[in-house]
């Protein structure tokens, strides 16, 4: 199969630039300056680390394929329907996703779909990184306990959530308008934006994610997948969406 993967070594001396300098620094090599008021497309951007960071759990075939093409494919698909419809363009693919149903009806199932596809999956690769057996931190460890009963509980839930998404779809961790945290479901390319609860956290569970790896066994991925939370991030974004 042929690779279309960035050189390694750029990538490793990209993530040592990361590293060295601010992550405001970092941030701003990742998003070359847009005028504010500029179409807002769906950008590709590289992984924040290497296809291979999430080995074994999730390999680097996989993520080659996952990002370079499922992921592409949906900006594409999304970006197509926002040049059709340039109304689309003046916000972000995560705001034209929440704001589905007030849409033109000629653009609603490509945002939902490729938009849904897009955002998600923007979503779920900053969720990942080897946690070496870490979980939640502060506030978002303590709403855990709060809800679920433990975190053993909470991922007993959330397990049953992943494992019985019929067909294609996501299962997330979710806070709702009245900031409480809910496991959802969601099937396709929906986004829990549409509901307006926004994920804190979230697995994909197409057989796209999964299948080079684990063939039909999704519960072996599920169960894998708990050591690439990157609880520290989660734990973060939760704090900072409680703050409002
Ligand atoms: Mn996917």
């Amino acid at each position: 199969m042929e690779k279309e993967q960035p050189s390694r070594t750029d990538r490793r001396e990209f993530f040592s630039s990361v590293v060295a300098g601010s992550v405001a620094a970092a941030a701003m090599l990742a998003r070359p300056a847009q005028a504010a008021d500029g179409p807002q497309l769906a950008k590709v951007e590289p992984l924040p680390y290497p296809y291979d960071a999430l080995e074994p759990y999730i390999d680097a075939e996989t993520m080659h394929l996952h990002h370079d093409k499922h992921y592409q494919s949906y900006a594409d698909g999304y970006n197509k329907a926002a040049q059709a419809q340039p109304s689309l363009l003046a916000v972000s693919p995560e705001a034209n996703v929440a704001n589905l149903a007030s849409l033109p009806e000629s653009v609603q199932t490509a945002v939902r779909n490729s938009g849904g596809g897009f955002v998600n999956h923007k979503f779920f690769w900053t969720v990942l990184k080897k946690n070496n057996g870490a979980g939640p931190q502060g506030e978002l460890a303590k709403a855990i306990d709060a809800k679920f009963g433990s975190f053993t509980a909470f991922q007993t839930e959330f397990t049953k959530a992943a494992a019985t998404v019929f067909g294609s779809g996501w299962a997330w961790l979710a806070l709702g308008p009245d900031n409480t945290l809910a496991i959802e479901q969601t099937h396709n390319q929906d986004s829990t934006l549409t509901a307006k609860h926004r994920p804190v956290l979230g697995i994909d569970v197409w057989e796209h994610a999964y299948y080079l790896k684990y063939q039909n066994r999704r519960p072996e991925y599920v169960a894998a997948f708990y050591n690439v939370i990157n609880w520290e991030f989660v734990s973060g974004r939760y704090a900072e969406l409680m703050k409002g």
